[in-house]
């Protein structure tokens, strides 16, 4: 084979050997995902594969991973910057500031997309992946955080996925956040010897992410690094301990995780991540969100608060299959059409195309025999065999077989599509 798929790209496709890239199994996923988000009142957007540039760069900052060094950017022929959406939040508000109507108070959306981002894969990391992501826009509200986090946990739930664990945090405003960072600088500049080449070229950029080094070295002195908590305003220690509060309330069990910080500039208060129980691998992050603000201003608008979160499609239907092992989906034929020959397998597309108008599910043999026909019939798991062939046609009949049974019936050929459309729901 000369060519092969991008390398960090996958494809979905029926009969895929991996069962996370069947089709059916996506289809199954999406559909709770947007059916949990409609219930919450959220509505779906959709947006272009590629922006302007300076969408991500003005939102994310210039020193985020993303934008420092995962964009796919390229000119296009007028020589125009572009890249392929590396995170959807930042396109969703600059589709908000350029669609919606402003004085609606507040703005629920969801979304399913790809994302690009030019990064070492491995498996639950690739090139292109896809989220699912809401976002509330137009309101900064503890209850919002409260409602948002529950709704995460609710698509789990209804996957049938429990063993995750909520890590969440605060980590202030931008101004806190600036004090914070110049107390990061000085503690993590005592060990410039033992820091890891990444976490040292991090170490003037963007100080915070250090905090999320995988490094085993790292992670022992990010330990004892100054914690986030420790520079929040009163009024933004309140913000968080009203969502715990909250969260409490509701039952739901989650861990403070004071290193959790997030790795895009426009993040502020509550943050908070689901990961896989027991699981220390670096990709074991299912999805992550956040309270942001300052996206729409850096993109020209006036400031627009919000909140949302992004969903690994890929880690979560792994992680449900793993979860639910004997997971099938199956969408049998319930007619199974045998032409043996190519006067009578027309017949029988007719019949198939009027089945299928019915909103009945009809499949047609493309062989010779009745044995073979009869055996995909049965691979295909389909309810009825129709077998026409000169013999039945010469006759006026054609032979019906219940494949639940194995019950075979000859009827009028004139009667066949009167007795599909009794079967059709069977
Ligand atoms: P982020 O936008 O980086 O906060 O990512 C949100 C979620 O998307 C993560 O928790 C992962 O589940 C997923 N994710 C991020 N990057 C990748 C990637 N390169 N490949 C697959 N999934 C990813």
């Amino acid at each position: 084979m000369t060519h092969k798929r991008v390398k960090g790209c996958y494809d979905i496709f029926p009969g895929s050997k991996d069962l996370w890239k069947d089709p059916a199994v996506w289809a199954y996923v999406e559909n709770i995902f947007k059916k949990t988000a409609t219930l919450y009142g959220f509505k779906e957007a959709m947006t272009p594969s590629f922006e302007y540039t300076d969408v991500f760069t003005r939102s994310s900052g210039e020193a985020s991973d993303i934008v420092s060094k995962e964009m796919y950017t390229f000119l296009d022929k007028k020589g125009r910057s572009i890249s392929l959406k590396p995170e959807l939040t930042a396109p969703i508000i600059r589709a908000y500031l350029e669609n919606a109507e402003m004085n609606q108070k507040m703005y629920k959306l969801f979304y399913l997309d790809s994302c690009y981002r030019y990064d070492r894969p491995q498996k639950g990391r690739y090139r292109q992946f896809r989220q699912f992501g809401i976002e509330v826009l137009g309101k900064k509200d503890p209850l919002i955080d409260i409602e948002v986090i529950a709704m995460f946990l609710q698509i789990y739930k209804n996957l049938g996925i429990t063993n995750t664990t909520l890590l969440i945090n605060s980590i202030g405003s931008k101004e806190s956040r600036e004090t914070y960072n110049a107390e990061l600088v000085s503690y993590f500049s005592s060990f410039k010897e033992k820091l890891s080449s990444d976490s040292l070229s991090r170490l003037e950029k963007n100080p915070l992410r250090i905090l999320d080094s995988k490094d085993a070295e790292d992670k022992k002195i990010v330990a004892n690094a100054p914690k986030i908590f420790d520079y929040l305003t009163d009024e933004e220690k309140a913000h968080f301990h009203q969502v715990t509060e909250g969260l409490d309330e509701l039952g739901i069990s989650y861990t403070i995780d004071p290193l959790l910080v997030r790795g895009l500039d426009y993040y502020t208060d509550t943050v908070f991540e689901l990961i896989r129980e027991n699981d220390a691998s670096g990709q074991n992050t299912l999805g992550a969100g956040g309270v942001y603000e300052g996206i729409a201003k850096s993109l020209g608008g006036k400031d627009v608060p919000g909140i949302g979160f992004a969903i690994g499609m890929e880690r979560t239907i792994q992680y449900f299959l793993e979860n639910n092992p004997s997971f099938t989906i199956e969408n049998p034929p319930t007619f199974y059409c045998i032409g043996l020959g190519q006067e009578y397998k027309k017949t029988l597309l007719h019949l198939a195309l009027k089945i299928r108008s019915l909103e009945g599910s009809a499949e047609l043999f493309e062989g010779t025999s009745i044995k073979s026909g009869l055996k995909n019939a049965s691979e295909k798991k389909a309810r009825y065999a129709i077998i026409l062939g000169e013999i039945e046609f010469n006759s006026g009949i054609c032979k019906i077989k219940d494949l639940s049974n194995r019950e075979e019936q000859s009827i009028q050929l004139n009667g066949l599509l009167d007795w599909a459309k009794k079967h059709i729901k069977t």
